[in-house]
């Protein structure tokens, strides 16, 4: 797949489904991944409804593989409104919405599926316009950085559009399985700024030309408490190194990341709170305000 020439942007929202009215089932909402006992997403959501006096129910269904599209089909048969998608099954999710924002089809990947008044699937990705969102509100600068991306999973397909777009000096993205990350290089490797993409254990001699401004770390590693081989020296001090994942106290990328003395480095509470908002504005209508959770809820 190569970029497509339409702009990076977001079709109008759908409008609120349900009726907000007493006495009646609230909507149905959920989040789907293998695992997902450890997403936050029904706690934010719940937050965002009461904030926007909705009522809607949000769940957590854990799906394996292949039992994914029969799940999902069953969800929005039954009178589901609208699905949260999560590892690993972004990109199956794409294929299976009958139509896909622009910047779904430029990732690939799908993390929101919302019913349509029609009854058909929109698939959209706002994994990219919530790290962005969280970036901007941590100062963290894309523009003139150099950026390397751990992982190619359907997160990265997510941020790798919006990352573009915010004109990094170089992009890299280095996987465990090193043809992936070339794969989406090829993708995304049209525009001022060429994708680089590479194996993991390749990262050294990029570091010839100095450590990496801005270090994501996007492989599912840190579910399992473990962290990705990484070489020495590979974020700036004065760099900031974040991992779209999250956890109690900290990922082990934040410890490892603090050890390597990286001052700036974060986790992916504030993205995972920015796409939740962009999801809720797609079912709902309205973009919560997502202040108080940023302040109180990690
Ligand atoms: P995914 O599609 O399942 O991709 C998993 C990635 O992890 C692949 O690049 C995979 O490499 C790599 N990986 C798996 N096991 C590995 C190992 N033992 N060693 C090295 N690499 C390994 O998952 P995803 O959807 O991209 O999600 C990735 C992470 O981002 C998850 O922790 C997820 O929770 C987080 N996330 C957070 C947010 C947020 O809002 N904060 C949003 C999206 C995702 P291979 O290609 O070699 O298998």
């Amino acid at each position: 797949m190569t970029i497509p020439a339409t702009p990076r942007t977001v079709e109008t929202p759908a409008a609120p489904t349900a009726a907000d009215t007493p006495g009646t089932a609230p909507d149905r909402y959920a989040v789907i991944g293998h695992p997902v006992a450890h997403s936050r997403s029904p706690a934010i959501h719940a937050r965002f409804a009461a904030a926007t006096s909705q009522r809607i129910d949000y769940g957590r269904i854990d799906a394996a593989p292949e039992d994914f599209v029969r799940i999902v089909r069953d969800f929005f048969a039954t009178g589901g409104c609208g699905l949260n998608v999560t590892l690993p099954h972004k990109e199956a999710a794409a294929r299976l919405a009958d139509r896909l924002t622009d910047r779904a089809r430029l990732a690939g990947a799908v993390n929101t599926l919302a019913r349509q008044p029609d009854g058909t699937l929109l698939g959209d990705n706002t994994d990219g316009a919530g790290l962005m969102a969280d970036l901007a509100r941590l100062g963290i600068r894309v523009a003139g950085a150099r950026v390397l991306v751990l992982g190619a999973g359907g997160a990265t397909r997510g941020i790798l559009g919006p990352l573009l777009d915010a004109a990094p000096a170089q992009l890299v993205v280095a996987n465990r399985t090193a043809s992936r990350a070339q794969a989406l290089a090829a993708e995304f490797g049209e525009g001022p700024c060429a994708v680089q993409g590479c194996g993991l254990d390749a990262l050294g001699p990029l570091l010839v030309a100095g450590p990496f401004d801005l270090v994501l770390h996007a492989t599912s590693l840190g579910l399992q408490g473990e962290l990705p081989p990484l070489p020495q020296a590979l974020v700036a001090p004065a760099g900031a190194a974040y991992d779209l994942g999250y956890a109690k106290p900290d990922t082990p990328f934040v410890r490892w990341a603090r050890a390597q003395g990286v001052i700036r480095a974060e986790q992916g509470f504030g993205m995972l709170i920015e796409q939740a908002a962009e999801s809720f504005r797609l079912w709902r209508g309205v973009r919560p305000d997502t202040t108080a959770l940023h302040d109180g809820f990690a």
